[in-house]
């Protein structure tokens, strides 16, 4: 073929980089995006084109640490969505919101101020300095939530987020505790709660489930005596010793039989089922049953108190009928220990409702430190859990202890600051949400969870249906609008700023704020009795804050507008905090059995590359920041998506992201290199050569017609696999088309093609460019809500380019939809056959060792008739991906009869296909194998060199190659011009005949050069 030297590529249109350098382009984008304003742009678009919107609301990050990984992966999840969906036409709401108050935020504030506890902290910093810390900080970390945000390409809109520290924010909160407050679902009560010993407050039941660790407890088996009873005692188990100061009486199961066990000259009083492994584990040798009673007959039995003596107030409730005795409960496990509980209600949940079903009086006897008062007599001041080896030691002493030990069990840590919990009878506020549980379970059960094993685990968790805790002895939150009278008693919950500071007795200071210790100066009077009411001292649950975004960020007609949301997705721990939260609060608000969002999906968690969990004792957590300083953010969503289901937890590698995210990113890059070379070089315009066109001229090929019916199928599969978010199945989809079908297989079917530049085939060209400009554009926005850097960077630098009139950003773009009439699976089937063929005849090639560029003569294709027919009607294509010069087909195989012909033809099979490839050469397919291999060199000697494809060179010269050689290759060297895009190709006996920069290869054993005029 001829070239002509006048089509020289104008060097000034170099957009792509020969390499995917994402880091650059990366930058580029952030920047046009910046400058033109595109994420603002595509907001208004949405809203002004009114096609429908999906309500979103910002899952709050709290803003006590630097986003990890976990985060981002996350936030690339919503941003995918959002994304997806505004190209699909919806508007969706995408505004940031910030969690700001609570413990989290508490705690980093004093590791920061180097502060030991609650007492230290309000005795040297102070409420008023503490709060002016809590908010510097919270702006500290927000700036790094906000440049990973940048760094990651989230198109969130943070003009718009919400905080939840502000007035206007608290008082819309406060709403939803007037609801319930109309309704009787908030008040104060007396329960059990737990609390932490360091951070000083209680937690909500949700909260403890935060934070189950293995720690070690003492384990100790000890006796109580009957009383009036010579040597009879009652046999119990605890692991938690102290609980003895709080000790009030003994529970049986009623239907339980019970053994007395006579052991020397004691009687031990068990359940029967236990009697033998105990005897072992105790170690007990000789004992005998003397005794069998039912468990219901041991009611009211009296046992002596063992401290009787050093606590006095023991000694004033030991006179109550129901105390230190035994009472039958259906609660007692008889499957483990001893059958015998012992009961301390100023300690556990079903003690203290034992205690209450029976009137007797709380004792809890514990300072805001969980130190023993002086109602606990001789153990006053010990901090509880102090006293365990107090009274392990007390009951030795008065040989009352059968047996320690320590034991290794799951126990519930602070989520925050890791202290072990304790259970204390507290004065509290409740939100009685265990009186709306089959409401709040019938709205979460009509929310889309996508897979069932998140489903299952919130709503088992649900149905457990506890009250919720919502006061807190701290500081920085917002505060529990409750007023008491100090005179009649009073209460009333004001839920309004501009209600207080009118009702207020002086007038509020300038800076005045809905936060402690501003709030607490207010004074209202009594509307019963003129008296002065102070407020509650607590202040809320930080899970409240966010659990009351859906109402509390928005306006009332935007609320009316977005809620209930489309969809919510955060991480799988949210079934106990925020899903929960905004769950319960809703069904307060709106008093229905409506969930406030539509769907949600819990996300696993992040684990490091071996597995284990990310966290800062082990120092494997990957901060967002950092890993986005070095790493593409492309690659790195990309990773995240693609490499497990988004409930799975994932374990992060980043050594991972260099492989096969970075390969499938290039290839898509460099895809778009060859087409725009190529099709600049042709004067390749969009607008004009369409498919239409090309239908029209009839320059379409059965190539590309598969090329738009596979694309069809591939819009159809990932759209499908997004709306069910099987991101990891949708990322798999386009990595197939992709790499396989566009990359490894589409193209070699049209390389040839473009090959030439004759201008006769011109319009074929332009063909194959319409075709790939249409299936890459479609791809590029597919791509977008995943790799939004790489798509922008392409829409610009390629389509762009190419058809000016598109819209300014590939975000304004609208969403692929599957073309039914591009679809041909007749066709699809067809080239199915043809690649099984032109596989096998590459394991051929392979067992007989012959290169794929290396031309062969002949082969013979064994098939049904049905496949026959596809590869007759394909067969120019085979014939050329196969490299062979002919082909015959056969419905039966003709077994080779000569040994020189079972030498000759190679046979592989797939099912119903067979191939027999003739691998004998000839000069003529030696010669021309023989310019392929040198021709390849020649290639990749251009591209060191830094040519573009398009670029023709002047001649090519070639040294080193023997005579044999030289006779081969001569009449190839014409088509070896064409194929290395220079004017001729020239052999040369020596380099010196030739002045040029000469490179030396190694070549069949040989030193060959080469070197390139221009
Ligand atoms: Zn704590
Ligand atoms: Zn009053």
């Amino acid at each position: 073929m001829k070239v002509a030297a006048k089509f020289k590529a104008d060097t000034s249109k170099r957009w792509l980089t020969q390499d995917y350098r994402p880091l650059e382009l990366e930058q580029q984008v952030r920047q046009f995006w910046e400058k033109n304003k595109v994420r603002e742009k595509l907001e208004q678009m949405k809203l002004a084109e009114n096609k429908g919107l999906l309500g979103f609301v910002e899952g709050p990050p709290t803003l006590n640490g630097v986003p990890h990984v976990g985060h981002a992966r996350g936030r690339v999840m919503k941003d995918v969505r959002y994304r997806w969906k505004s190209m699909q036409g919806f508007y969706v709401p995408f505004w940031a919101g910030w969690d700001c108050q609570g413990l989290p935020v508490e705690l980093e504030v004093e590791r920061q101020l180097n502060v030991r506890n609650k007492r230290d902290l309000l005795e040297k910093v102070g409420e008023e300095r503490f709060v002016a810390e809590c908010k510097k900080t919270v702006m500290q970390y927000h700036k790094e939530w906000f440049d990973a945000d940048e760094k990651l390409g989230v198109f969130m809109n943070h003009a718009k987020a919400y905080w939840t520290y502000l007035d206007e924010y608290i008082e819309r909160e406060w709403q939803y505790l007037k609801r319930a407050w109309e309704q009787g679902l908030l008040g104060e009560g007396y329960y059990i709660v737990a609390y932490c010993p360091h951070c000083q407050t209680s937690l909500s039941n949700a909260e403890v489930g935060l934070g189950y660790e293995e720690v070690e407890d003492p384990s100790l088996y000890f006796k109580l005596k009957v009383k009036d009873a010579e040597d009879e005692y009652f046999l119990v188990w605890t692991t938690m010793p102290f609980t003895l100061v709080t000790d009030l009486m003994l529970a049986v199961h009623p239907d339980a039989d019970y053994a007395k066990v006579r052991v020397g000259r004691e009687t031990w009083t068990m359940v029967k089922q236990r009697v033998e492994p105990l005897m072992q584990e105790l170690k007990v040798k000789d004992w005998k049953v003397v005794d069998v009673v039912l468990g219901k007959t041991l009611e009211g039995v009296k046992y002596e108190y063992p401290f009787l003596d050093m606590v006095l107030k023991q000694r004033e409730l030991d006179q109550h009928p129901a105390v230190h005795t035994v009472v039958t409960e259906d609660f007692v496990d008889v499957t483990t220990a001893t059958g015998v509980v012992h009961l301390a209600p100023g300690n556990g949940e079903d003690d203290f409702k034992v205690a209450q079903r029976r009137g007797v009086p709380v004792y809890a006897p514990f300072d805001d430190e969980v130190k023993f008062t002086e109602d606990a007599g001789g153990f006053a001041g010990l901090f509880a859990r102090d006293a365990d080896p107090v009274v392990v030691d007390l009951l030795r002493k008065k040989s009352l202890l059968v047996s320690e030990k320590a034991v290794t069990h799951e126990y519930p840590l602070c989520w925050r600051s890791h202290h072990k919990l304790v259970w204390l009878a507290r004065r509290e506020y409740f939100l009685w949400t265990d009186k709306l549980n089959s409401r709040v379970v019938e709205a979460a059960e009509k929310v889309h969870y996508f897979f069932e094993s998140p489903k299952n685990r919130f709503l088992s968790f649900l149905r457990e249906g506890k009250p919720w805790c919502v006061s807190r002895e701290r500081v920085w939150g917002a505060p529990l609008p409750v007023w008491v009278c100090q005179n009649c008693g009073n209460k009333e919950l004001v839920a309004s700023k501009r209600e207080l500071l009118e009702r207020a007795d002086a007038s509020p200071p300038p800076d005045f704020e809905l936060h402690k210790p501003w709030v607490d100066r207010l004074v209202l009077k009594c509307r019963g009795c003129g008296g002065s009411m102070k407020r509650e001292p607590f202040v809320l649950d930080t899970w409240h804050n966010s659990g009351a975004s859906p109402y509390a960020r928005f306006t009332d007609k935007e609320f009316k507008t977005f809620v209930p949301v489309d969809f919510l997705t955060e991480g799988i721990d949210q079934t106990r905090g925020w899903a929960n939260t905004l769950l319960l609060e809703y069904v307060i608000l709106t008093g229905g059995a409506e969930p406030p969002y539509k769907a949600f999906l819990f996300q696993g968690l992040a684990q490091d590359a071996k597995g284990r969990k990310m966290s800062k004792s082990l120092g494997n957590m990957l901060e967002a920041n950092t890993v986005l300083q070095n790493h593409s953010a492309d690659v790195f969503r990309f990773y995240t998506l693609w490499k497990c289901s988004p409930v799975d937890a994932i374990n992060f590698d980043l050594q991972e992201l260099s492989r096969r995210p970075y390969q499938v990113l290039g290839t898509l890059y460099h895809l778009h290199r060859f087409l725009l070379q190529n099709a600049q070089y042709d004067h390749f315009d969009p607008k004009q050569h369409t498919l239409k066109w090309a239908r029209k001229n009839k320059v379409l090929k059965p190539a590309d017609r598969w090329l738009l019916s596979k694309l069809q199928q591939a819009v159809g599969a990932y759209t499908a696999k997004l709306e069910t978010c099987e991101f990891n199945f949708a990322a798999e989809e386009l990595e197939t088309f992709v790499v396989d079908t566009v990359s490894r297989e589409y193209v070699p079917m049209v390389r040839r093609d473009l090959w030439s530049d004759d201008s006769e085939t011109l319009n074929r060209r332009l063909a194959v460019y319409a075709t790939l400009c249409q299936t890459l554009k479609t791809v590029v926005l597919l791509f977008n809500p995943f790799t939004p850097f790489l798509c922008e960077f392409l829409y610009q630098n390629v389509y762009r380019v190419l058809n000016n009139t598109l819209p300014e950003s590939v975000n304004l773009e609208n969403w692929p939809a599957v073309d039914d009439a591009l679809r041909n699976l007749e066709l699809e089937q067809d080239f199915a056959t043809l690649q099984r063929a032109v596989a096998l005849t590459f394991s051929a090639r392979q067992a007989a060792q012959l290169k794929r560029r290396w031309p062969l003569q002949k082969v013979v294709l064994v098939a049904p008739k049905n496949h026959q027919k596809s590869l007759r009607s394909l067969e120019d294509l085979f014939l050329e991906l196969a490299n062979v010069k002919s082909v015959r087909y056969f419905d039966k195989l003709r077994v080779p009869h000569t040994d020189s012909e079972v030498r000759r033809w190679k046979a592989t099979s797939d099912g119903d296909l067979r191939v027999l490839l003739d691998t004998r050469r000839d000069s003529s397919l030696l010669g021309e194998g023989l310019m392929r291999d040198l021709a390849r060199r020649v290639q990749a000697l251009r591209k060191e060199l830094g040519f573009m494809p398009t670029e023709v060179l002047e001649v090519v010269y070639l040294a080193g190659l023997d005579e044999e050689m030289f006779g081969l290759l001569e009449p190839f060297l014409g088509e070896m011009a064409g194929l290395v895009r220079a004017g001729e190709v020239r052999l040369v006996r020596d380099r010196s005949e030739v002045t040029a920069q000469w490179r030396e290869f190694s070549f069949d054993g040989k030193r060959v050069s080469a070197a390139i005029t221009q």
